[in-house]
């Protein structure tokens, strides 16, 4: 039974899989089981092999479909799976306009795997309309939308291109990590397509990797159904349970997350160090008003830039309490160096185009209290300034 008249907090342990429905346990149990017995000889049941459809995966599958809204979730070994699996629905001779700031992953699949295979791509700034419809060719199949994106928290309108892609005939895919269906719901704006790397918010504690996507069309769904099994990058039951245990507590973890963002965003505006705080929360935001209407919050990531290089990797050097990582979206705060980390995949020209500068950071806020955080920070932008004065001092 689907529990639609409740809120999204409630529904994230109230679904159709809360009780097991052979024992009455109350955490949906692990079926390594890779083959199923059929009883009968020309009819098989519901479950034959493990990669077309497994118990606890299904479990997963049913409670991601059910947050985003959508009519069919498929459970990945991993975000970047989810993504190449939906780009399967592609075929040669088709066009791809894709946001600029793409995960640098998203960025080499379709780069470097998708154009070998005959499917061409334009890059655009998502958040310039016009820049989009200009893209625009006769064989563009799909919009790949990434809001906010990743690492410069530029906020994309996914009613607007969902519509320009419907009136183009062709598919939006939203990759959704950033937000979950906490706070976004892009099949509600319009969406195709929802997808996740489940290794972030969704599980949230830095221990699995996992992707997720969702439709919401029987046809999409069939489709993607089929690519799923087809390819077989599914993910594994010990996975999809420790995703299924982390989604329990999304929303006061994602809650909690960003409101430390808010004041560490704040915090960093003010401070004579930090050249720009990139966070859709704060009014300054260039699309703070878009966000504010698509989306239930800024979410828990920002980036900001310090003066150089060197400023930033003495502050990295200083800073204690994050983890200094690849990754975001979990209970310990994580800090990121996008030009050598998530977008290392991506050229330094293509990079520097885009506004990754090697003096930018890429922050996820934890659920470590926040003035310890801002005491952290504090110090280490001490020893910045510490190392300017003697630098200044070495000049005279
Ligand atoms: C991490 C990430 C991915 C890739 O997911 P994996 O689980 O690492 O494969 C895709 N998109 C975004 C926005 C991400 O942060």
């Amino acid at each position: 039974m689907a529990h639609e008249e409740f809120s999204f907090e409630t529904r994230l342990l109230h679904n159709k899989h809360k009780v097991d429905p052979a024992t009455g346990a109350v955490s949906v149990p692990i079926q390594h089981a890779s083959t199923f017995h059929q009883s009968d000889f020309d009819q098989f049941g519901k479950y034959d092999y493990g990669r077309s459809l497994n118990p606890t995966r299904e479990a997963l599958e049913d409670v991601i479909a059910e947050l985003e809204g959508g009519l069919k979730g498929f459970a990945f070994s991993s975000g970047m799976a989810a993504i190449s699996t939906a780009f399967l629905l592609l075929s040669a001779g088709d066009h791809i306009v894709i946001t600029e700031d793409v995960y640098g992953g998203t960025f080499r699949m379709v780069t470097e795997v998708l154009s070998r295979l005959g499917v061409d791509h334009t890059f655009v700034d998502m958040t310039n309309i016009d820049e989009v419809k200009q893209a625009i060719q006769h064989n563009t199949k799909a919009f790949y939308v990434e809001t906010p994106s990743n690492p410069l928290m530029k906020v994309t309108d996914i009613k607007a291109i969902s519509l320009i892609a419907k009136e183009t005939g062709a598919l939006t895919f939203v990759d959704n990590t950033f937000l979950t269906p906490s706070y976004q719901k892009p099949l509600e704006l319009g969406a195709d397509v929802v997808l996740h790397s489940a290794t972030k918010f969704l599980s949230g504690h830095s221990d699995v990797v996992a992707g997720l996507a969702v439709v919401n069309d029987e046809d999409l769904a069939k489709r993607l159904g089929f690519l799923q099994n087809g390819f077989g990058a599914i993910l594994g039951v010990q996975d999809a349970w420790l995703v299924l245990r982390g989604i329990k507590t999304l929303h006061v973890r994602l809650e909690q997350s960003q409101k430390s963002a808010m004041k560490l965003a704040e915090y960093l505006n003010a401070h004579p160090l930090v050249e720009k705080v990139h966070y859709p929360g704060l009014e300054s935001h260039p699309q703070y008003q878009i966000q504010k209407d698509q989306a239930g919050g800024p979410g828990a990531v920002l980036s900001f830039e310090l003066a150089n290089e060197d400023a930033l990797r003495t502050f990295l050097a200083n800073v204690k309490i994050p983890v200094f990582a690849v990754s975001l979206g979990a209970v310990e705060s994580i800090l990121s160096y996008p030009a050598k980390m998530s977008h290392a995949a991506m050229p330094q020209a293509e990079r520097e185009k885009r506004g990754i500068t090697n003096s930018l950071v890429r922050l996820s806020v934890g659920l470590e209290n926040s003035d310890d955080l801002i005491k952290d920070f504090s110090q280490a932008f001490r020893h910045v300034e510490q190392k300017q004065l003697v630098l200044q001092q070495g000049d005279s």
